[in-house]
């Protein structure tokens, strides 16, 4: 038998080799990889003086030969390959061991084109992929985590043993490829998503339904979590954190520094600003302390003492936030089911560019980010809001983009004082709104309202004007807007149009 061994991950080899060498294969090397055999004694030919062709144009041409390429595509069951093999003198080769050139992680830190350039492999996919078209002969091994499950079936490995591994390698140089696409920025008529695993969960939305979370090519924010203490987290989790998390990122775009919000479901049901983490989250809790039981709390800040304590009086889920203080820890970690996720602080401009991907039966719908950066805005009735509504109504209009829709936010001085999300008819999200704060004791004389889509009838104005709302913001464009400016105008309530919508299903 005969091995071509041509490893940029060195981690393992040698001992494999020398199992190989034991084994009695004859093994070929490429440069690093066969100076690094020699040096442990194993007997290996290097593949210059297999092929009598030295590696040249800067190790660009290696293993790209006639002789290397023949001896692993050969079908050994087809005379005349064999034939051909014997008339040109070429060897069967029939393991393949490679790794590639590490794109991934130069693609992760560098921007340099020539450097990415010369971290795509060539002659490592090619090898890869001769030896997996071949897979019914030849095994291919590209994973240093297989070295050992190789050698302890070695003299059992059958063609489903190979085909596996053919498939892991099919995998792996789909995968390589898929991120050269993602660095490079194509944008063609394929959707190239290769995905690699972050972590298997223990079940789906429901416990009948596996699941597992993957991780797109060299994006980063939530793929990059870490977990610091609690249970282990689930697909739901998962879901909430990252609506959190969006709100998190995007909250640079308030005007107060601290912003606190409360995920139930994948929708907010209380979310505030204001000047230090602590009075966000109570500001954020009053609007529905019900609702918010086994909820996950998001913080665009570092969670110090006096929050990680006033967090351990409920029972949340999950508390999300850029950083942990030392002794917030220590406090947090008394609830030993709690989970803490610690996530990086992504820059606007990258988070900008992530797809939101959503499945249907067979395929996939995707979008650009529906990311919420400034408030730009119309007067559209004859009352003028104040500076102070100004403010509230450009809050709850961030409250209502992240609420399901449809959705709608009543807000004062930086809080939501009621939301209703996720009804069927906008009307209907104005009176669950209304009809939580009266349960719950709110007023919400004096306060804003914003609605993610348009107001399609008057109804909703003349709702929340006897419920109290004093301004109004949503997005305009309804064939009715003639009527929903006139209710205004006849309350004498100011409205302000963004002409944006901010629907989220
Ligand atoms: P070595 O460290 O042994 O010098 O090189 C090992 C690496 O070279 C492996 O990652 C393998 O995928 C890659 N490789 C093997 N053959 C070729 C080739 O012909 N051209 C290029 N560019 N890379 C190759």
């Amino acid at each position: 038998m005969r091995a071509i061994i041509s490893v940029y991950d060195k981690s393992g080899i040698v001992e494999f080799a020398k199992f190989l060498e034991e084994k009695g294969v004859s093994i070929i090397s490429t440069g690093s990889t066969y100076n690094l055999l020699k040096q442990n004694g194993i007997g290996a030919t290097s593949v210059e003086n297999y092929t009598g062709f030295e590696e040249i144009l800067d190790g660009r041409v290696k293993t790209l030969q006639y002789k290397i390429h023949a001896g692993i595509l050969a079908d050994l069951s087809n005379p005349k390959h064999k034939e051909e093999l014997s008339i040109h003198n070429i060897e069967p080769i029939d393991i393949v061991v490679v790794n590639l050139y590490p794109f991934e992680q130069v693609a992760m830190r560098s921007n340099n084109t020539n450097e990415l350039i010369e971290n795509i492999d060539i002659g490592g996919p090619t090898l890869i992929r001769a030896a997996s078209k071949n897979y019914k002969r030849v095994l291919v091994v590209v994973d240093p985590k297989d070295y050992t499950r190789v050698m302890e079936n070695f003299d059992n490995i059958d063609i489903d043993f190979r085909k596996k591994c053919a498939l892991k390698a099919f995998a792996l140089t789909s995968y390589y490829d898929s991120v050269i696409v993602e660095k490079f920025g194509y944008k063609g008529d394929t959707l190239n998503i290769g995905m690699k695993l972050k972590k298997s969960l223990r079940y789906g939305e429901n416990p009948h339904q596996a699941a597992n979370f993957y991780r797109v090519p060299l994006k980063k924010g939530l793929p990059n979590m870490v977990q610091l203490q609690g249970k282990e987290i689930s697909f739901n989790n998962i879901l909430d954190i990252d609506v959190a998390y969006r709100m998190m990122i995007e909250s640079t775009y308030l005007s107060k520094p601290f912003m606190c919000t409360i995920i139930k479901h994948n929708t907010p049901c209380g979310v505030a600003c204001a000047d230090n983490p602590q009075d966000a989250y109570e500001k954020a809790l009053f609007c529905d302390p019900i609702s918010a039981f086994g909820g996950i709390v998001g913080i665009n800040g570092s969670v110090d003492a006096n929050l990680a304590k006033k967090l351990t009086e409920r029972f949340y889920e999950v508390i999300v936030a850029f950083d942990f203080e030392k002794e917030a820890l220590s406090i947090l970690s008394k609830k030993k089911n709690l989970i803490l996720a610690k996530v990086d602080k992504v820059d606007i401009n990258s988070y900008k560019e992530n797809k939101d991907i959503k499945s249907v039966v067979g395929g996939f719908v995707v979008q650009d980010s529906d990311y919420l950066d400034d408030f730009s805005y119309e007067i559209v009735t004859q009352s003028k809001p104040t500076q102070n509504q100004i403010e509230d109504l450009k809050f709850a209009w961030f409250v209502a983009k992240f609420a399901k829709s449809n959705a709608i936010c009543f807000a004062l001085n930086s809080q939501a004082l009621a939301i209703g999300a996720g009804q069927t008819s906008r009307v209907d999200a104005v009176k669950c709104a209304a009809q939580k704060a009266k349960d719950l004791g709110i007023n919400l004389e004096g306060s804003v309202l914003a609605s993610d889509g348009f107001f399609p009838f008057r109804d909703n104005i003349d709702l929340a004007k006897s419920f109290g709302a004093t301004a109004f913001v949503q997005p305009g464009g309804s064939i009715r807007d003639d009527e929903v400016i006139k209710a205004c105008n006849e309350y004498n309530l100011p409205m302000i149009f963004t002409k944006k919508r901010h629907f989220r299903h």
